[in-house]
């Protein structure tokens, strides 16, 4: 595998999230939120996040920049980079049925807010953020770039430690010892491990 077909699956593979992320963006928009906790600190981390893992990536693949922070690529990187995508994107497509009417982009909680602990919120408190660590990761082994490589797991690592032990805390509010129950038997990332 070449770097420019790396590139370029890379990108593919973005689409097919966009279009796995449509039809739940559409149905959030239509249900009613019953609090929200979307404040600056969110706003800023949804930012750096999309910075890290969307924007950074499509500008070096478009105009080659940062060109200095290139290294040598392995197709084998491009390989294990490929099959890692792929799990995010399922993990993702998994959570987003899993979660259903519940999800929210950011902090929120919504009209009849029910507590999913089926499927994928079975084993792991947040397999949705375990989908985008899976996709910063193939986006480290997919494009041989030290700057871009690192942009993702900065930014999407910036999001999940600034706004994971706020989410914990709002569902406690929210569902009290039914969430507190839910954390004793699960983890939050990586079942038995974290
Ligand atoms: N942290 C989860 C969900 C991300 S979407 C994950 O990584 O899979 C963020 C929204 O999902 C939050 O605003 C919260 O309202 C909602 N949420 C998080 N965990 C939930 C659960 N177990 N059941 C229902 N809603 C949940």
């Amino acid at each position: 595998m070449t770097v420019t077909a790396s590139k370029l699956i890379w990108l593919a593979l973005g689409g097919i999230w966009i279009i796995l992320r449509w039809n739940p963006e559409r149905r959030a928009r239509k249900t009613p939120i019953r609090s929200s906790s979307r404040d600056s600190w969110e706003i800023c981390l949804l930012t750096i996040s999309l910075t890290g893992l969307g924007i950074i990536p499509v500008v070096y693949i478009a105009i080659h920049f940062p060109r200095f922070a290139d290294y040598a690529f392995f197709p084998v990187q491009g390989y294990f980079g490929i099959v890692t995508y792929v799990a995010a994107l399922w993990l993702f497509y998994r959570t987003h049925r899993d979660l259903k009417r519940n999800w929210s982009l950011s902090l929120e909680l919504r009209e009849h807010h029910m507590l999913v602990t089926t499927g994928s919120y079975a084993y792991v408190r947040h397999p949705m953020y375990a989908s985008f660590w899976l996709m910063a990761f193939a986006q480290l082994l997919m494009l041989p770039n030290f700057i871009v490589g690192l942009a993702g797991l900065l930014g999407f690592g910036s999001l999940f430690f600034g706004r994971v032990r706020r989410e914990e805390e709002m569902m406690i509010g929210a569902f009290g010892d039914e969430y507190r129950a839910y954390m004793r038997r699960t983890s939050r990332l990586v079942p038995w491990i974290y």
